[in-house]
C-alpha cells in the first residue's frame, strides 16, 4: 500500500521501483511543489554504517548544479523510513523509450549521448561518480531534455554484505568489467556505462545479455560483444569507433574523460552532416538539383539504395548524352519505376527456370561479386560461378579463375584465424611450438587493437609481423594472411580517404572557378575536422598549402 504522507510530503501516486526503493510523486505541504520522492527499504537503514553514508553521499549530490542533473532537494528520515525528494521530470525514462522503439536513430543516440556527458562532465569536475550509469536512470522531459538521476546511490548500498551478487545493484548489462569485479568504480567506469547506454541505443540491446546476472557480469570482464556495425549497418563507423573505445575492458585505454567523449561525439555530427551535405552539393552541380530536393535517399546516412542508384545511372547516362528534360520526368515517375520493377522480376524469373548463365555471364558475375569487400557473398562466387567453370572447360578458364579462388581461400582461412583467435584470445602455444606461434601471437594483437578502433597501430603491427614472415618459407601461408590483413585494414580507411579525395577535388574546382570562399570553407574543415589524424596528413597539409597561397594572393 502507498504512504500518504512522507515527511513534509502529500504523496499524490506512485511512479515505479526498482533495486534501491519506490518513487512517489509528492507535493510539499506548504509550498506546494511537486517533487519526485524516493524512498528507501527499510531494512537498509539497519546496515552498519548505512546512514552516515547515505547522508554524505546526498550531501554532496546536493552540490550538484546542471541542467542534465536531477535537482536534488531534500533528505530526511520519517518514522526510520529515510527519503530524498528530487526534481521531478515529466517524460520517461530511456529504457520506456527503447522498450516502445527498439532501437534510435544513430544521430538520435549522438544527441542524447552528448547531453550524458555534459551531465558526466559536471559531476566528475565535483568529484563524484555515478557508477550506475543506465537507461532507467536516464530521463528524458518532454521537451526532449536528457537528465541523468541516481548520481552515487549505489555507493550508498556498497556495504559489503550488500555485493552486486546479492543483486541489489540491479542491472548488470551496464555495469564496466572492473564493477563486476568487486573494483571501486571510477570515472572511466562511468564511461564504460556510457558505452554501453549508447550500445544499447543503436544496436536495440545491450552489449553483453545472459540468462543470470553472474554470466552477465562475467562477459563484462571476459566476453567479446558483436561490433556495432555488424548489428545495425547504419551506425557511422566513426561513431562505432567511439562505442568501441568507451567499451574496452582496460579502464585505461577508454577515451580520457567525459568532455573529450562529448567533443568525439560532436565531431562524428559534424563530419557526418559535412558529408551529406558534400554529396547533396555534388548533385547540384551535376544539374539534379529537383532530384536532389525531392529524392528522401540522397540525404540518407547509408547511401541510395539500389533502385535509386540504378535510376541515377541512367539518369546521368541521359544527360551525359545532351539532357533529355522529358526523359528525365519519365525517370522520376513511379509508373516508370513500376515497369522497370515488373521488368526485372520477370528477367529473373525467366532466368532461373530458362536460363542457365554462359561461362561469359558466370565470369562477370563472379567478377563483380569479387569487386566489393571480402564476405559470404565471396563463397557464393566460387561455389555458383568460378567453380563450374572449372568443370565446365578447365583448361579455357582457369587462368582467370585460379586467382580468384585462390584469393578466397585466403579469406576463407583468415576467416578461421579469427574465428580461432576470438576463441582462444590471445593464448600461447605449447613450449615446442612457441617460435611458430609467436607471429600469430601478434596477429591477435594487431586484430584487438583493429577492433579497438586504434587502425594506425594495428597497421604499424601487421607490417611488423609481415616483415619477420618475410623470406621464410614455412610461414608462406601465414605471410599471405597478413598481407590480406594488410589489405583489409586499408579498405577500412578508405571509405574515408576517398571521401577527403572528392573533398579535395571540390575544392580545387572551385578555386579554378574563383569561388574562393567556397573552397576556403572546404579548406578550412578539413583541417578542422582531420588535423589531427595521421591518416589524413596528406589531404591537410594540401589545405594548409592552399590556404597559405590565398593568404599570399590577397594580403
Ligand atoms: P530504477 O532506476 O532501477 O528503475 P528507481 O527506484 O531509481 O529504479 O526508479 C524507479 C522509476 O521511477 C524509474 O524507472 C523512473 O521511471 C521513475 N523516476 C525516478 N526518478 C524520477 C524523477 N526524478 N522524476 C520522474 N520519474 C522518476
Ligand atoms: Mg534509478
Amino acid at each position: 500500500m502507498n504512504p500518504t504522507q512522507i515527511g513534509p510530503y502529500e504523496v499524490l501516486s506512485k511512479i515505479g521501483s526498482g533495486g534501491m526503493g519506490s518513487v512517489y510523486l509528492g507535493k510539499h505541504k506548504d509550498t506546494g511543489e511537486e517533487l519526485a520522492i524516493k524512498v528507501l527499504p527499510a531494512s537498509m537503514a539497519n546496515e552498519e554504517g548505512f546512514v552516515k553514508r547515505f547522508n554524505r553521499e546526498i550531501e554532496s549530490m546536493k552540490k550538484l548544479s546542471n541542467p542534465h542533473i536531477v535537482k536534488l532537494h531534500e533528505n530526511g528520515v520519517d518514522n526510520g523510513t529515510y527519503y530524498y525528494s528530487m526534481e521531478y521530470v515529466e517524460g520517461e525514462t530511456l529504457t520506456q523509450l527503447l522498450r516502445r522503439e527498439r532501437r534510435l536513430p544513430w544521430l538520435e543516440a549522438i544527441n542524447i549521448g552528448i547531453q550524458i556527458c555534459h551531465a558526466l562532465k559536471a559531476a566528475h569536475d565535483a568529484g563524484i561518480i555515478h557508477r550506475d550509469l543506465k537507461p532507467s536512470n536516464l530521463l528524458i522531459a518532454s521537451d526532449g531534455m536528457v537528465k541523468l538521476t541516481d548520481f552515487g546511490i549505489a555507493q550508498v548500498f556498497a556495504a559489503e554484505r550488500l555485493t552486486v551478487t546479492d543483486g541489489i545493484v540491479g542491472t548488470a548489462e551496464f555495469m564496466s568489467p572492473e564493477q563486476a569485479e568487486g573494483k571501486r568504480a571510477s570515472k572511466q567506469s562511468d564511461l564504460y556505462s556510457l558505452g554501453a547506454v549508447l550500445y544499447a541505443m543503436v544496436c536495440g540491446k545491450p552489449p553483453f545479455t545472459a540468462e543470470t546476472m553472474m554470466a552477465v557480469l562475467q562477459k563484462h570482464r571476459f566476453g567479446q560483444f558483436d561490433s556495432p556495425r555488424r548489428v545495425n549497418p547504419e551506425i557511422p563507423s566513426w561513431f562505432e569507433e567511439v562505442i568501441v573505445q568507451l567499451l574496452n575492458k582496460d579502464p585505461a585505454k577508454r577515451l580520457p574523460d567525459a568532455y573529450v567523449v562529448g567533443r568525439r561525439l560532436e565531431q562524428v555530427r559534424n563530419k557526418m552532416e559535412f558529408y551529406e551535405s558534400s554529396t547533396e552539393a555534388d548533385n547540384v552541380s551535376a544539374g539534379s538539383a529537383t532530384i536532389a530536393a525531392d529524392d528522401p535517399d540522397h540525404h540518407s546516412v547509408v547511401g541510395p539504395g539500389p533502385a535509386t542508384l540504378m535510376k541515377d545511372l541512367v539518369r546521368h547516362e541521359l544527360e551525359s548524352e545532351g539532357g533529355y528534360p522529358f526523359l528525365n520526368q519519365i525517370l522520376n515517375s513511379s509508373w516508370f519505376l513500376v515497369a522497370m520493377l515488373l521488368l526485372i522480376v520477370l528477367g529473373g524469373f525467366l532466368w532461373f527456370h530458362d536460363w542457365s548463365p554462359s561461362p561469359e555471364q558466370r565470369i562477370q558475375l563472379g567478377e563483380a561479386i569479387m569487386a566489393q569487400p571480402p564476405g559470404d557473398d565471396w563463397l557464393k562466387a566460387r561455389d555458383e560461378y568460378f567453380k563450374p567453370l572449372v568443370d565446365i572447360d578447365g583448361g579455357k578458364w582457369n587462368e582467370q579463375v585460379v586467382p580468384y579462388l585462390s584469393q578466397i581461400d585466403q579469406f576463407v582461412e583468415l576467416d578461421k584465424l579469427k574465428r580461432d583467435i576470438r576463441k582462444n584470445r590471445g593464448k600461447r602455444g605449447s613450449e615446442t611450438n612457441l617460435a611458430a606461434d609467436e607471429p600469430r601471437r601478434l596477429l591477435v594483437w594487431a586484430l584487438n587493437q583493429k577492433e579497438a578502433g586504434d587502425l594506425v597501430h594495428a597497421q604499424k603491427t601487421v607490417q611488423a609481423v609481415k616483415a619477420l614472415l618475410e623470406g621464410d618459407p614455412e610461414q608462406t601461408r601465414l605471410y599471405d594472411l597478413c598481407q590480406q590483413l594488410a589489405r583489409e585494414m586499408q579498405r577500412d580507411e578508405t571509405a574515408a580517404d576517398e571521401w577527403l579525395k572528392s573533398a579535395v577535388e571540390r575544392a580545387n574546382k572551385l578555386t579554378a572557378d574563383k569561388k574562393t570562399s567556397a573552397a576556403r570553407a572546404i579548406w578550412e574543415s578539413i583541417i578542422q575536422l582531420y588535423g589531427e589524424d595521421p591518416a589524413a596528413a596528406k589531404y591537410v597539409e594540401q589545405a594548409q598549402q592552399a590556404l597559405n597561397q590565398k593568404a599570399k594572393s590577397h594580403p
